[in-house]
């Protein structure tokens, strides 16, 4: 895919490593089948589908980046947190993932129990029917077994009526805290930036200030602003506070395959210039692309 001469660059996707629906290999080669010339795969809280991807990527010329979105919390709201570029081989941060991908599964039967006192029949295994394939498992699997059950029909009425946050099934999981998911990045020589900052209700929390806070302090490099979560004038005002910031504007499509609509690949996109500043401080830092 290529815009106005420029290459298409889709800094956020998700496969089924994590709660996304299409393989590793499967999205790279969606990705070269819409042209799209740069792709980071960003699984929440693991890099186990990053090899497959890039080995997918040798062969369809599809550039793959190495990505995470990890589950971190700034008091007790969740913050998005895309990491690119991380030393797989870094104990710490290995570790901190793994924490959290542990704390996510110990959710599954606290979520299970509250559903089934709210009336709904659902049981761990067909959640974990739906999770065959995942190193992550998140919400949206929960919501392919209330959808494979005929409770509701698709993941968007499973989280408004029974796992958004307030709502019977929902159960919070174990996250990093936010400046210290900041410096296990840093530690393993990636670059990390603010998903989705004033998507699904983190705006009155990722303030102009505490987003000042996080780059001068905690060593944010970038915020994500092309976004579908993020609506026009919002886009404007993010622009604005990256500039005062000195903070990389990156875009992506949040890509989940079949599992969330309105986010095709490349529907967002970063530019070459925001691409080579990322690039070039992994390089720095001595992470791994
Ligand atoms: P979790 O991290 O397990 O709490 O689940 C959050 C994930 O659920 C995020 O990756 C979202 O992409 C996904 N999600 C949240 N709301 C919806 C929705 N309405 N439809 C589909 N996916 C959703
Ligand atoms: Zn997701
Ligand atoms: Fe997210
Ligand atoms: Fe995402």
């Amino acid at each position: 895919m290529v815009h106005n001469g420029l290459m298409v660059i889709d800094m956020h996707t998700h496969s089924n490593i994590s709660d996304g629906t299409d393989t590793p290999a499967q999205l790279v080669s969606a990705a070269a089948a819409s042209g799209i010339a740069v792709v980071a795969l960003c699984d929440h809280d693991t890099m186990d589908g990053v090899a497959a991807a890039q080995a997918a990527g040798a062969d369809t010329g599809v550039t793959v980046v190495r990505g995470i979105e990890m589950s971190t919390q700034l008091g007790d709201d969740t913050v998005h947190l895309l990491a690119y570029g991380c030393d797989p081989g870094n104990e710490a941060l290995a570790q901190a993932l793994a924490d959290v991908r542990e704390g996510r599964q110990q959710r599954v039967p606290r979520m299970v129990a509250a559903l089934r006192a709210a009336g709904v029949p659902i049981t761990v295994e067909d959640v974990m029917a739906q999770a065959a394939s995942c190193s992550t498992l998140g919400r949206p699997h929960v919501a392919d077994a209330l959808v494979a059950l005929g409770v509701v029909s698709d993941r968007r009425e499973a989280f408004d009526v029974w796992l958004n946050h307030g709502r019977p099934g929902y159960v919070g999981h174990l996250r990093i805290d936010l400046d210290r998911g900041t410096s296990l990045v840093h530690q393993a020589g990636g670059v990390c930036v603010l998903a989705h900052a004033w998507g699904r209700g983190t705006r009155s929390v990722l303030t102009p200030g505490v987003i000042a806070w996080l780059a001068e302090d905690a060593g944010l490099d970038g915020l994500e602003v092309d976004h579908n979560d993020h609506l026009r004038q919002e886009r404007t005002m993010l622009r604005a506070l990256a500039a005062a910031n000195d903070l990389i504007v990156t875009g992506g499509s949040d890509y989940h395959g079949t599992g969330k609509v309105n986010h095709a690949l490349g529907c967002h996109s970063t530019s070459q210039r925001s691409y080579q500043a990322i690039m070039a401080l992994i390089a720095e830092r001595g992470g791994c692309p």
